[in-house]
């Protein structure tokens, strides 16, 4: 099995801010496996620095991980993804560009997508939110929203310096969308406790990681005191991470950059399910590429979106 890699940026066509900073430009790292029969398949690595992973720490770590496909046959999807896992620990971006390209190896060569291995209806994937970034200033945000008009959901970012009025702005802007918030950890509770019966008011349907990764007894306080559902981004990465979120919030983001493979993402499914939680699906800034290897998964998800979808529109 011989693993071959690219590296390509992404230029976003605006700068994508959210609380901890942003960029237009992004590198991600195209992964093609090709098995010894010629059959080829691919995947798609999008590091985020704030999981400790950049498109050259991808690079670095691939040669490891093609020492675990080197004489399988690629088929056993289940034992491969698991000895990527304990080949490298971390790199989940890395790991799952290998997962998605095993995936995408075994569909090609049976003749059906992932999703119908899985025996997946595509028409059950709910529909898709649009990111809006934090903009600097009122009339950025104005024309980011008009530029979203074809969207019919829209995920606002907040943690900003004017959160209160971004909310109100996107509502008169969108006065019929489906509205969601994501503050990427940078509230505290008395913030988040100020903000929600305001996001409640304007109709918004969740809030999104609204305190730092670690404060769970922080999230489980706002949780019993908000009238919105609160899913975990940051604060959960693999399914390991979500029984002690029970409780705690009401669902849980998947990314596979963050889990590491769409085994894992699926083993995340089940385990939220289990707890009675929301799942949603969301990406880095990832080509089509990449967001088709988490589309495959994405009818499993409930009552949220997959968020983002080409290089332009965002997520994290
Ligand atoms: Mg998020």
């Amino acid at each position: 099995m011989k693993l071959s890699h690219e590296i390509v940026t992404l230029r976003t066509k605006h700068p994508f801010v959210i609380a901890r900073g942003g960029s237009s430009e992004y590198r991600v790292v195209r992964v093609t496996l090709t098995a010894p029969d010629g059959a080829t398949g691919w995947g798609e690595a999008a590091p985020s620095r704030y999981y400790g992973e950049t498109a050259d720490t991808v690079v670095n770590v691939l040669p490891l991980l093609a020492q675990k496909l080197d004489g399988t046959d690629g088929w056993s999807l289940e034992a491969l993804e698991h000895g990527l896992a304990r080949a490298i620990r971390f790199n989940g971006s890395a790991r799952a560009a290998v997962s998605a390209a095993l995936h995408d190896l075994m569909g090609k060569r049976l003749g059906v997508p992932v999703h119908k291995l899985w025996g997946l209806d595509p028409a059950a994937a709910p529909p898709s939110s649009f990111t809006v970034g934090i903009a600097p200033d009122e009339p950025t945000l104005r024309a980011r929203v008009e530029e979203a008009a074809q969207y019919p959901v829209l995920k606002i970012k907040l943690g900003s310096t004017w959160d209160e009025r971004i909310v109100r702005m996107v509502r008169e802007l969108a006065p019929d969308k489906v509205l969601r918030v994501d503050a990427n950890a940078a509230w505290t509770p008395k913030s988040a406790l100020r903000m929600i019966p305001l996001l409640q008011e304007l109709g918004v349907e969740f809030v999104e990681q609204p305190l730092p990764p670690d404060d769970l007894d922080g999230l489980r306080f706002v949780r019993e005191r908000s009238a919105l559902p609160i899913i975990a981004d940051e604060s959960c990465l693999v399914a390991a991470d979500i029984p002690k979120l029970a409780g705690v919030v009401d669902g849980i983001n998947i990314k596979l950059a963050k889990c590491g493979g769409l085994r894992e993402a699926l083993r995340m499914i089940a385990t939220a399910r289990a707890h009675d939680m929301l799942v949603m699906a969301g990406c880095m800034i990832e080509s089509s590429l990449g967001i088709t290897a988490a589309a495959a998964f994405s009818p499993q998800g409930r009552s949220a979106a997959i968020h983002g979808a080409a290089a332009g529109s965002q997520a994290t």
